[in-house]
């Protein structure tokens, strides 16, 4: 495959259209000084509350868990569930602007904020959608989008003579509350159907079929209170054990591509009417075709190489478009790669920090986790280089490094 030559340099901002929505909070700009209400207190949060307090923001944080990632960083953090409909209406009340780190978070935490006249962005409605793979799905067929063939499913009997249709090898997925591959079983023959539909316990569920991809992309894109979109081009991903383990910038491949999924990414935001950093994972087929996977409300992990490859990172962005400012430039410095720092890299006690940053282009970040379990999320380096092909390289001799003896 072609390697594409130049990103788009500038990836101009552009003016869609106003957002429309009757709601007298919609335009409010929130300046610095004001307080961001984070729902979520993980590395997403964590990595926004950095950039919102370097703008001059306050942040609070509300989640279950104590001396969270974004709680280290944040003013406040309050630890209560979701369903604590007080501690949720606390809260809002004590900020400024409401947001999300993560969109697992019911809905009606962003109702009692719309309700105590406290703006929301991304809104509510984007929560809903975003929040369950069938409805998003189905979002993304009624609104015209290519997305991967996908049946719901509610019963054995509709999973086994939906696989009829769909074929092997087929994925079933929760409908709800899943990431990271959580809730997924792959499916190759008919006998695996029943404990396949045994292992989500009977959860609504969606089947599709599995797709032969070329590669993984994602489009991470900002779309401001006056619709203003402005993306960073095409990201590749690559997994391990469903996790994401290495991000590409530039993605390698045709600027037709890259048009096609930027285009995409920026009508999947016109048409959510989303106010905030959007993400848009996609395959890429071995025919050439790009199919939505799924969407992200919110910064993604895909987007993390632009804290230390762009003008502005996917987390400045956020806080500039849910504080209603104008989004800042997404311009690219650098060919970047990220890699991913899972709890695995602990196993054998702490990782050689400084075996991986000897490599003065490496930058660590590091989320402030306390307990180091396999798969966990804990950290990422990153590097930019005069080449992806030499990103790629010094970010995986960094994080091999990790694991040399002191
Ligand atoms: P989540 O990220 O919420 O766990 P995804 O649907 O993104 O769920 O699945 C995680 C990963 O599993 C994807 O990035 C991809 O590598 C793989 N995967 C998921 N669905 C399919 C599919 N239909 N065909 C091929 N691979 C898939
Ligand atoms: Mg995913």
């Amino acid at each position: 495959m072609k390697r594409e030559k130049k990103s788009d340099p500038e990836r101009q901002l552009k003016i869609i259209q106003p957002v429309v929505t009757a709601n007298k909070n919609s335009k409010k700009i929130i300046l610095p000084g004001s307080t961001i209400g984070v729902f979520g207190s993980g590395q997403l949060g964590r990595m926004m509350a950095l950039s919102g307090r370097a703008m001059g923001y306050r942040i609070h944080t509300f989640s279950p868990e104590s001396h969270s990632p974004t709680g280290q960083i944040a003013e406040r953090e309050v630890v209560a569930t979701y369903a604590d409909l007080d501690a949720v209406r606390d809260f809002v009340r004590a900020v400024d602007v409401v947001t999300f780190e993560f969109e697992n978070v019911a809905a009606h935490v962003a109702q009692i904020a719309e309700e105590e006249g406290i703006p929301v962005r991304p809104g509510g409605g984007v929560l809903h959608i975003t929040q369950q793979r069938l409805r998003e799905k189905e979002f993304f067929r009624a609104n015209g989008l290519p997305v991967t063939p996908f049946v719901a499913i509610h019963s054995l009997a509709e999973l086994q003579s939906s696989l009829e249709t769909i074929g092997y090898p087929a994925i079933l997925k929760t409908a709800a509350f899943g990431y990271d591959g959580k809730g997924q079983v792959r499916i190759t023959s008919p006998e695996q159907a029943a404990s396949a539909w045994q292992s989500l316990s009977g959860q609504e569920a969606i089947l599709e079929s599995y797709v032969n991809y070329e590669m993984e992309i994602s489009v991470v894109a900002a779309r401001g209170i006056d619709g203003s979109i402005a993306h960073y081009g095409t990201i590749q991903n690559e997994h391990r054990q469903h996790i994401l383990d290495l991000s590409i910038s530039p993605a390698p491949i045709e600027s037709t591509i890259t048009t096609q999924a930027t285009e995409l990414a920026c009508s999947v935001l016109e048409k959510l009417n989303v106010v905030g950093v959007l993400c848009v994972e996609m395959f890429l087929t071995t025919a050439g075709k790009l199919l939505i996977n799924e969407l992200a409300p919110r910064p993604h992990n895909s987007g993390h190489l632009t804290i230390d490859a762009c003008v502005t990172s996917q987390f400045e962005q956020q806080v500039r478009a849910v504080c209603g400012l104008p989004l800042g430039s997404t311009r690219q410095l650098r060919p970047a790669a990220m890699a991913q720092l899972l709890g695995d890299l602990w196993q054998k006690g702490e990782p050689n920090w400084q075996a991986a940053l000897t490599d003065p282009a490496v930058k660590l970040h590091l989320y402030g986790k306390q307990e180091a379990r396999n798969g966990r999320k804990m950290g990422h380096l990153t590097v930019i280089a005069d080449s992806t092909e030499e990103a790629v390289h010094r970010v995986l001799a960094a994080r091999d490094a990790l694991s040399t003896p002191f």
